[in-house]
């Protein structure tokens, strides 16, 4: 028989597991299966078949470098190489469309984790998101670019600044080829002057495709900041360009 303490304790082990089902989702974003709250979001099968990018990441690298084509950037950070249909996408679609914030964050966490492997010291001073244009940002509610980087925040104890906007919408760039993708976001963001400030600053979103966005937006920051170091953060980099 339960005691009334026994009772009472159940209870609260219940509205504290209900609180936590609030954060971290009681299913796993890729096969929905049930999962116990100490794992987030993916279940230890989907986990397991994450195609994480630390073997082949000086590849991706280069790749990457690329196809942004500045020299400003020094190094860059994802966390998996993104395959459609696959257990990245569907982060990446809870991310984007389902307000889960906390996947950014979790996942942002990550990557400073990957990012403080490799170097002893952080001399980012600065953490710039991949801005969304305002009137899409008030549609959906938020930045996914500025979840991730508040959990980039939070380890490498840095602050979020947004000292980039994006002054033109542009139409979404999965449909378009490389070419497109390059004229499509050229000259549609603006870098703040405050950036002189810095020495060192990372740039952070969700995916990289073919790195056109990333290309448009180092381009205005190094116009205002010739000296700078930017390090690029992404959850993810797509497999085919
Ligand atoms: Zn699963």
């Amino acid at each position: 028989m339960e005691t009334r303490f026994q009772g009472h304790f159940g209870k609260q082990k219940n509205r504290v597991n209900s609180f936590f089902h609030l954060i971290f989702p009681n299913s796993c974003v890729h096969c929905g299966n049930e999962l116990s709250v100490i794992r987030d979001f993916l279940c230890f099968g989907c986990e397991s078949k994450v195609n994480w990018s630390e073997p082949h990441h000086k590849k991706i690298e280069n790749r990457v470098q690329q196809g942004i084509n500045d020299k400003h950037v020094v190094s860059i950070y994802t966390l998996f190489i993104f395959e459609k249909e696959g257990v990245e996408q569907s982060v990446i679609h809870h991310l984007k469309y389902r307000n889960s914030a906390q996947i950014g964050n979790n996942f942002g966490r990550k990557l400073a984790l990957k990012f403080l492997k490799k170097n002893e010291t952080n001399d980012i001073e600065c953490i710039i998101p991949v801005p969304v244009f305002h009137r899409k940002k008030f549609d959906r509610g938020y930045n996914q670019a500025e979840k991730i980087s508040k959990g980039l925040a939070a380890v490498l104890k840095v602050p979020v600044c947004r000292m980039v906007s994006k002054t033109t919408q542009t139409v979404s760039q999965t449909k378009l080829t490389r070419e497109e993708r390059l004229l499509n976001v050229n000259n549609t963001f603006r870098a703040s002057q405050e950036l002189l400030k810095f020495k060192s600053i990372a740039l952070v979103d969700d995916v990289i495709t073919t790195g056109a966005t990333l290309r448009a937006i180092c381009k205005e920051i190094t116009s205002v900041n010739e000296s700078i170091r930017i390090i690029v953060f992404s959850l993810g980099v797509a497999k085919f360009q």
